[in-house]
């Protein structure tokens, strides 16, 4: 029959093609299996090399270096992503004696914080993160433009332990939520990594309350879905201005010129670090320790140590209240050097 022919023809191929050579058979699975295991996150049942290869190409926290994961932690980044071994990275511990004045750093204009929508939460095996398409928008506040929301994700200790990656005078919080911006001429991230002030980050922190905050209800009731790296959940009707602190408490902040966190480090970033920090409860500051890493281990202490300032200079809006706390500081200070002279 006419339909027999290409089926012999094809069942004669396959067996000549694989029979004669068991080296050509090797160099196939070589040449298949190198680049396939590094990208899907799991060893093969049969292969011995396959961790070894994958963790060497990852980038993770000190948290989930050990000595059977040999993924790359915080020291060894700029391995990953050059940018991490440069000069002016963030996080930074902020020295509040330190802190210049600065009179442009007035209060910010937010457009859309209010508005409600519907996110997509997703574990991406780092962090939990929610991108934002609804056009929020944030102005003055010392900016050079206006700059988009396109994301946000929180860095967190363990159990509601420290875990902010900025500090204040050597304190770390429990949790630091980042709201990442583009400069709204740039379409996409990546392109406003290539621009030196294309990123506007605002970073909130956190504080350990007696009673929860039912604002964070819907997403802390989410993370019990996306405990799993790689999974997400929706979380109905929440503002971006419901997650952050009232417009009251958001004059006085921080403002220095740094980098991404995570790898590649770019150093395109505007960084913005509120004085005043949103309450949770201890249980729902724990709720995040539940998630997992993309190893499987609890996703605990998901912060950078801070970086060196190398000179660079840290500005304070000029807030009266940042201002007070700073004089009074200064004061109690002052007197206590008083207070301990000999004489
Ligand atoms: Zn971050």
């Amino acid at each position: 029959m006419r339909s027999d022919a290409p089926w012999g023809t094809i069942r004669w191929n396959v067996r000549t093609s694989w029979v004669p050579s068991p080296a050509l058979i090797i160099v196939r699975l070589d040449h298949k299996i190198q680049p396939f295991f590094p990208s899907v996150g799991q060893c093969h049942p049969g292969c011995l090399r396959a961790p070894a290869l994958l963790n060497r190409t990852e980038w993770c926290y000190q948290s989930q270096v050990t000595c059977e994961s040999h993924c790359k932690g915080p020291e060894k980044w700029q391995e990953v992503g050059s940018n991490c071994g440069s000069s002016n990275q963030s996080p930074v511990n902020i020295v509040t004696k330190r802190t210049l004045p600065d009179e442009r750093l007035a209060p910010f204009r937010f457009t859309h914080y209010q508005t409600n929508f519907n996110g997509n939460i997703k574990n991406n095996g780092h962090s939990v993160q929610v991108n934002l398409d609804h056009g929020p928008l944030i102005g003055n506040g010392g900016l050079e433009a206006t700059y988009r929301a396109v994301q946000f994700h929180l860095h967190w200790g363990a159990d509601g332990g420290p875990g902010s990656e900025h500090t204040v005078d050597g304190e770390r919080y429990p949790m630091e939520l980042h709201i990442v911006h583009i400069k709204e001429k740039h379409g996409t991230l990546e392109a406003a990594l290539q621009d030196p002030t294309g990123v506007a980050v605002l970073g909130f922190f956190y504080e350990e309350s007696a009673s929860s905050n039912k604002k964070y209800d819907p997403v802390v009731n989410a993370l019990k879905n996306i405990a799993r790296a790689g999974s997400s959940a929706v979380v109905n009707h929440i503002s971006l201005a419901s997650l952050i602190l009232p417009d009251g408490n958001m004059t006085s902040y921080y403002r220095y010129k740094g980098s991404l966190t995570t790898p590649g480090c770019a150093e395109s970033v505007v960084w913005t670090v509120f004085e005043r920090a949103i309450p949770l409860s201890k249980a729902q500051l724990g709720a995040f320790s539940k998630l997992n890493f993309s190893d499987g281990t609890a996703m605990v202490n998901t912060f950078r140590p801070v970086q060196p300032l190398n000179g660079r200079p840290v500005y304070r809006s000029g807030s009266r209240a940042l201002a007070a706390g700073v004089a009074l500081l200064a004061a109690s200070l002052s007197a206590f050097v008083g207070l301990s002279r000999p004489n």
